[in-house]
């Protein structure tokens, strides 16, 4: 029988894969590979390009222990092609197989260069997903507005979480204004659980600082799950201990506490440690049990059932030009400081300074500070996107691109989000505590010490008004910049000019 080659992603280390139920365990070969091409095309994180090696190493010996024949490519193999179509050539060649089986990669990137190799390609769809692409679809079809809530409720539905009939558990379907209380004084978790490096580890981190050593990050200490048992209990150890507040606290930021009650669990769930309808279930049983109340729970599997697939089915539909797309026309260069957290901007600082350590920043630290501050400075969003892209350990491009290029910078035009997600310094005074102890006064509106944050929303508005004065959820922010005094309105336009002129 002529063997057919099973392709498995860095971020498919899934024993469900859609390719490999394709594939017959006695004649097919598994090719896997760690190529410069997947790990350089943006310089990533070293964190995360370790934290891919690692799982796909311990994936491959557990696919060999299940009588699977692998070839297995380490990223300093003499013989190493150095791109995944390169790699399969090179084992088609090697085996006399002129056919692969893969499963749909997350990026239209790595679609292309398949499709574009001279090898017979059958691509399965990626059933790791709730939703099928033909079911976002289908739903997306015809509507004015694919807003992200319409299609949770149709979730829930298919997957009867949290549904009591035809009805959302509790009457509501989305408990999220229960969901925003500012930082508390202290967080009662110690955060997510931390694996010491086994020797699998320790060697993809010894490869990985010899060649990666200088990108942006920091690789050590290392402590993420690298396969699905480690994985599966950081999630045990989530909904144990932090599920019940996650909650209450989900927008809060805070200076000493960089998880507060946030799961750390995309960078599994995104390369196939960890499945959405496992975790949903878990979650959803901890609310049966009376462990965690509905507005965490809901929440959570909000994020996971709703979100998480809405942005996939986005990406998909919108095509393989959504991440160059800047419908506000934004064109300066990414600051200095976002590689070197060096600003006096507290907040800023500190989500980037936490982002070079730990390649994790959570939601509102990447929407509204990071992200908010790119929108209002008008930074290019394909720089903003090739930054977020190579900073999370969790980022793929199917879900980092909606988040950021539409969610986040609005550089969609409002394919995902119906306004701007701006704010001045006020939203982030709330929600934490970094304006105690910045440089700047998040009071002051104008002068020397006001808060950047300040004087740049208003220059946002100011500039971007043609589009959104008519946006019904802007018209009382648009009424009270019109209401302004002339001269303040200056003075704010003048002082957001002379900052923007000295980034
Ligand atoms: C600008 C920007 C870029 C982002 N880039 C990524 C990315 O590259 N990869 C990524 O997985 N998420 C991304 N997100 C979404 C979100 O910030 C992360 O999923 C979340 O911070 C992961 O941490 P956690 O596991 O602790 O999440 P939790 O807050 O504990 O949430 C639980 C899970 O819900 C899912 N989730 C929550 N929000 C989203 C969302 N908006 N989109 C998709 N899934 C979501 C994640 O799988 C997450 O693990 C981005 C958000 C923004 C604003
Ligand atoms: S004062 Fe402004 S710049 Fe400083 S931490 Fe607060 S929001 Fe950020």
């Amino acid at each position: 029988m002529v063997s057919r080659l099973i392709l498995v992603l860095g971020d498919q280390v899934t024993d469900t894969l859609s390719a490999l139920d394709a594939a017959d365990k006695t004649s097919d070969i598994v090719v896997m590979a760690e190529v410069a091409e997947e790990a350089t095309y943006v310089q990533h994180h070293p964190k995360k390009i370790a934290f891919i090696f690692a799982a796909m190493r311990k994936f491959a010996a557990r696919l060999r222990e299940d009588g699977w024949d692998v070839r297995y490519t380490q990223l300093d193999d003499t013989e190493n092609a150095g791109s995944i179509p390169g790699e399969l050539i090179r084992r088609a060649e090697e085996t006399g197989a002129s056919e692969v089986i893969g499963t749909q990669p997350g990026e239209w990137r790595l679609i292309q260069a398949l499709e574009d190799m001279p090898l017979k390609l059958s691509l399965k769809p990626d059933t790791r997903f709730v939703s099928t692409q033909d079911e976002f679809d289908t739903w997306a079809e015809g509507r004015k507005a694919l807003r992200m809530e319409y299609f949770y409720r149709d979730m829930r539905r298919k997957t009867g979480l949290l549904m009591d009939g035809d009805q959302p558990e509790g009457g509501k379907w989305n408990y999220d204004s229960e969901n925003r209380k500012p930082a508390p004084d202290d967080i009662a978790f110690s955060g997510p659980m931390q694996f010491t490096p086994d020797d699998t580890v320790q060697e993809v981190l010894d490869l990985v600082d010899s060649r990666f050593g200088n990108s942006f990050g920091q690789l050590r200490p290392f402590w993420f799950a690298t396969d699905q048992t480690q994985a599966r209990r950081a999630l045990t150890h989530f909904i144990t201990y932090a599920l019940p507040r996650f909650g209450d606290f989900q927008d809060a930021m805070m200076n000493d506490n960089r998880f507060l009650y946030h799961a750390l669990i995309s960078p599994y769930l995104n390369v196939g440690l960890l499945d959405p309808m496992e975790i949903c279930r878990a979650a959803e049983e901890a609310y049966k049990e009376g462990h965690a109340p509905l507005n965490a729970v809901e929440g959570f599997i909000r994020q996971i059932i709703g979100w998480r697939e809405y942005v996939r089915g986005i990406y998909f539909r919108e095509g393989p030009d959504y991440p160059r797309r800047n419908a506000l026309n934004h064109q300066r260069k990414l600051p200095e400081f976002y590689w070197t957290g060096e600003t006096e901007m507290n907040c800023l600082s500190k989500a980037i300074t936490q982002t070079a350590e730990e390649a994790y920043a959570h939601h509102i630290q990447r929407l509204m500070v990071t992200g908010n501050f790119a929108l209002l400075a008008g930074i290019n969003p394909h720089e903003v996107h090739e930054w977020y892209l190579r900073v999370y350990i969790d980022a793929f491009e199917w879900v980092e691109a909606p988040n950021t290029v539409g969610m986040s910078q609005f550089a969609d035009g409002g394919v995902i989000a119906s306004k701007p997600y701006v704010s001045s310094g006020a939203y982030i005074n709330r929600m934490s505590d970094y304006c105690k102890s910045c440089r700047y006064k998040v009071a002051d509106k104008t002068g020397p010490d006001a808060c950047p944050f300040n004087t740049l929303y208003w220059h946002f508005l100011d500039r971007h008004a043609d589009r959104f004065a008519k946006n019904q959820r802007m018209n009382q922010i648009y009424a009270n910049w019109r209401r302004m005094d002339e001269g303040k309105k200056a003075t704010i336009l003048t002082e957001a000019n002379a900052f923007l002129d000295a980034l």
